[in-house]
């Protein structure tokens, strides 16, 4: 058996983001000893990305804004599929999150009177976005790791160590989630830099692990976004909800093909800016859908008033949602109307001087200049969309954090489900972050002190299937045989390749991670993109299967010392599990709705309104080695959804309730 160092924690946060540091320093600050686990070094979290800022209806730039503005807009964004109940939590505890982020130390912009600045974004009422420039996810992490520093330094004057009751293991990635029967009993991983297994003992265990991008080849997400958190929920016998939907934000760079999918954010238009077809016509204005007309302006005249006199005035249609704004680029390329690089123009430059965008817009101006040598000041931008953001996720309790049917385990972040129905506002992510990753820390550490003594015991039989699962990439580098691969590596594997853990590779040539990332996702990217068609995802769901089996086979060299491709080859489950929730429920769902976008069923269809799609383990053992990988291993199943409180229904006019709910619904 490979050698497996071992230590005992209250609760276990996987991922170190936005919504897992809130989450650890909740459940610290409540009496809970706990570890943060994440794959890259402390404080490189995708979170750092986040540009536009952190909605949060504190009404400082519109007295007008309040909780329940934010809650319609989030409603409104998510098509009302949204988990009602998460949307109202949010948006009544934003504002008091970020308020907490500024004791803590964060800087946020300033109004001219003092007050935190707020701007405007895609489909929210009021300039609602508390920003740093367009570099919040960094003040975020900075602010939330500068309060773990403290913790821990607090912890030191009480008990003469720094990591006593709170400890961050950087570059570690988790591989399975282990369990005592129903419940959680702690989580098995690996250290990147040494290879060396790790196994934390806890009762508690907190998903934050972001999002699943890197399925997709044009993405502006970071390598770490491989749907580990997951697939970890459902391997653990945790459910997905709504996997379909999948946000493409409108505006990524297209030019140079090394930086195609790198973000474009949304301030840009937030603050101004407006898009053109090749023959220079502001298109946005012949792509205002039905349920949005009234609040859209209909010439440019009216758009631009708005940002003076936006109390008298209707938006501008760039600031639509971002599902019907990455839907009218595509009509628009695809129409023969885009720029030379396959997106449309996206200009500044005539919109304001070259010293506001530099000031406002400081990573934009850098990131044009140094990757595509354009000054944005000067001439347009072209962007086109770009797989972004995942509003499916592990199904949570709303209040709890709680994941569906496995005691001990939560979710918070990007990772979760339900909170952005159909698709996601910009600036909803981060403040989802602080709210929810606090309420999974405080329920995390409530549930492991309730259970006092009585903690689930760590099955050692399961550790030894984790890192015989683990080392299997190496039996099947060294030609399909565990025995040939470990045989000189010695028990424990670090000289050598990989460790005798019997994992038994798979007959047949060893197949190159990183090939079959590549195909994994230019199939999700072609088939099960941005418009999907039944033909194509039945396609995929082929292609998948055959991946599967390939995958079986993926094989590396070499020993567990910093072994990227190794990394790649384990990754590769996660990435194939997640996929095939997206393709299945795509598939499913015969509408078209926020993030999901059937050309075969083009209208939302007020009957799906009150479904939801879960996505589950075939094989519920979870052990994967098992199951014939040619086969399905996720099993749907439609839920109802809850009926939307009656208070919070009477926020909206009756006429506009009538486009988005079903019949009996309203009946109700
Ligand atoms: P992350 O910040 O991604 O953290 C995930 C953590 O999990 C990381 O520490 C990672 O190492 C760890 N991890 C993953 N898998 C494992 C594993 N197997 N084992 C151990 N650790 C693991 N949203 C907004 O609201 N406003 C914005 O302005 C905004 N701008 C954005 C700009 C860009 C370019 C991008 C890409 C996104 C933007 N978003 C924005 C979205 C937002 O940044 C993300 O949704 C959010 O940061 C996700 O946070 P998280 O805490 O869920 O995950």
């Amino acid at each position: 058996m490979a050698a497996v160092e071992r230590q005992q924690w209250d609760v276990v946060v996987v991922g170190a983001g936005g919504a897992g540091l809130r989450a650890a320093i909740e459940a610290r600050e409540r009496g809970a000893r706990t570890a943060v686990i994440c794959k890259s070094l402390f404080g490189k979290a995708h979170t750092v990305m986040a540009e536009g800022g952190i909605a949060a209806a504190m009404a400082n730039a519109n007295e007008n804004d309040s909780w329940q503005v934010h809650f319609r807009d989030t409603m409104r964004g998510g098509k009302f599929l949204n988990q009602w109940r998460m949307a109202e939590l949010h948006a009544r505890e934003a504002p008091e999150r970020v308020w907490e982020l500024e004791t803590w130390g964060a800087l946020f912009d300033r109004t001219r009177d003092g007050r935190i600045s707020q701007r405007n974004f895609g489909g929210h009422e009021y300039p609602r976005l508390a920003h740093v420039g367009d570099r919040t996810g960094l003040e975020l992490i900075r602010t939330l790791q500068q309060k773990v520093v403290a913790l821990q330094q607090e912890d030191h004057r009480e008990t003469g160590d720094y990591e006593s009751r709170l400890k961050v293991f950087q570059e570690c990635t988790v591989t399975r989630v282990l369990k005592d029967g129903e419940r959680v009993s702690g989580v098995f991983g690996y250290e990147r830099e040494t290879g060396r297994f790790l196994v934390l003992q806890a009762p508690a265990v907190v998903l934050a692990t972001g999002g699943i991008g890197k399925s997709f080849k044009v993405t502006s997400n970071s390598w770490e976004y491989t749907g580990d958190g997951h697939a970890l929920a459902l391997l653990a016998g945790a459910p997905l909800v709504n996997m379909e939907f999948v946000q493409f934000h409108p505006t990524g760079m297209v030019w140079p093909p090394s930086v195609k999918g790198i973000l474009v954010t949304e301030s840009v238009r937030g603050d101004g800016g407006v898009l053109r077809n090749s023959e220079g016509k502001r298109f946005m204005f012949d792509y205002v859908p039905d349920v949005f007309k009234d609040k859209y302006a209909e010439s440019e005249e009216e758009a631009d008033r708005w940002y003076e006199d936006p109390d008298h005035n209707r938006r501008p249609p760039e600031l639509l949602p971002r599902d019907e704004v990455a839907r009218a680029i595509n009509a628009e390329v695809k129409a023969g109307r885009g720029s030379p690089h396959g997106g449309v123009f996206l200009d500044v430059s005539t919109r304001m001087p070259a010293e506001v965008v530099r000031r406002r817009l400081p990573s934009m101006y850098h990131q044009f200049k140094e990757l595509a040598d354009v000054d944005i000041t000067a001439e347009p931008m072209e962007v086109g969309p770009t797989c972004h953001y995942v509003m499916g996720g592990v199904a949570v309790d709303s209040d709890t954090a709680a994941a569906r049917g496995v005691p001990g385990l939560y979710a918070a972040g990007e990772v979760a489900g339900g909170m952005h129905g159909s698709n996601r506002l910009g600036g909803n992510s981060l403040s989802d972050l602080l709210v929810f990753g606090r309420r999974a820390g405080r329920h995390a550490a409530e549930y492991a002190q309730g259970l006092a003594d009585r903690r689930p015991p760590v099955d050692e039989a399961q550790v030894d299937t984790a890192a015989a699962e683990a080392l299997r990439p190496f039996a099947a580098g060294a030609g399909g045989s565990a025995v040939e691969a470990g045989g000189s590596a010695g028990a424990d594997g670090f000289a050598g390749t990989g460790g005798s853990a019997g994992a038994g590779g798979e007959a047949g040539a060893p197949e190159n991670p990183y090939t079959l990332h590549q195909e994994l996702q230019q199939t999700m990217n072609d088939l099960v993109g941005i418009i999907r068609r039944e033909d194509e995802m039945e396609q995929a769901l082929r292609r998948l299967a055959e991946l599967r089996v390939r995958a079986r086979r993926a094989g590396v060299e070499g020993h567990r010392q910093f072994n990227p491709g190794w990394h790649l080859a384990l990754d590769l489950r996660n990435m194939l599990l997640v996929s095939e929730c997206v393709a299945r429920a795509a598939l499913e769902r015969t509408e078209s709705r926020g993030g999901h976008t059937r050309e075969d069923h083009p209208g939302m269809d007020r009957s799906w309104r009150n479904v939801n799609l879960l996505c589950s383990l075939a094989d519920p053992a979870g052990t994967l080695a098992a199951a014939d990988p040619a086969r399905a291993q996720i099993r749907l199943a439609r839920e109802r959804t809850e009926p939307i409180r009656p208070d919070l229904l009477a926020l909206f006019e009756k006429e506009e309730l009538v486009k988005y709910l079903a019949e009996e619904e309203l009946y109700e």
